[in-house]
């Protein structure tokens, strides 16, 4: 019983902002998912700088995972992060892949593979970006991504795309 409410389960948090102080918001939004009651900081990546998706004209961002330890169901930890996200000023303009203060997806939750309207674990684009790839594996070296493989074979068939790793 992997996700009974007294065994916690490992879960992956994606952190990208380009808007505001991006160093900033990426380390305000790590103190506030650590305060969530039910989730426990367990690792958090290096920061990385990447080139945007999408529309171009907007600035480069920074990006980091953090690994939580939670009791919480994923569909509730989707809302606390939202709310977080809401807290730190982002705007939903409509824009896909607009400019942004803050981002937070949920890329991996335990071994779960979850499609519902709001919610889809493992993160769909994970496979195919450096900026979550890099720095997941960073940070869980020896992760299986449920549905899509080992996270160092993930890794190689994914080029850097510009990313550079900061500190
Ligand atoms: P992408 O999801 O391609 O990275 P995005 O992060 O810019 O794009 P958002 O506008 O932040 O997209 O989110 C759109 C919707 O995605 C949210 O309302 C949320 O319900 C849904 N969603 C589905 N799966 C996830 C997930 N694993 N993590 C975060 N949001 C998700
Ligand atoms: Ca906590
Ligand atoms: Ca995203
Ligand atoms: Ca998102």
């Amino acid at each position: 019983m992997k996700n009974s409410a007294t065994e916690p389960v490992t879960a992956y948090i994606g952190l990208g902002s380009n808007l505001d102080n991006p160093a900033e918001q990426i380390k305000s939004a790590r103190s506030a998912i650590a305060s969530i009651a039910g989730v426990k900081e367990l690792a958090f990546s290096s920061l990385y700088h990447s080139s945007p998706m999408g529309p171009q004209d907007q600035p480069d961002y920074l990006n980091a995972v953090m690994a939580v330890e939670t009791h919480m169901p994923p569909i509730d930890l989707l809302r606390c992060l939202q709310a977080i996200e809401n807290e730190q000023g982002r705007i939903r303009k409509g824009e896909r892949w607009g400019a942004r203060t803050l981002d937070l997806d949920l890329l991996v939750y335990s071994d779960q593979q979850i499609e519902t309207a709001e919610l889809t674990v493992p993160h769909p684009g994970l496979a195919d970006r450096a900026f979550v790839l890099y720095p997941l594996a960073e940070i869980a070296p020896h992760l299986s991504v449920a549905g899509k493989g080992n996270i160092a074979d993930l890794i190689v068939k994914c080029p850097l795309n510009g990313l550079r790793r900061l500190f």
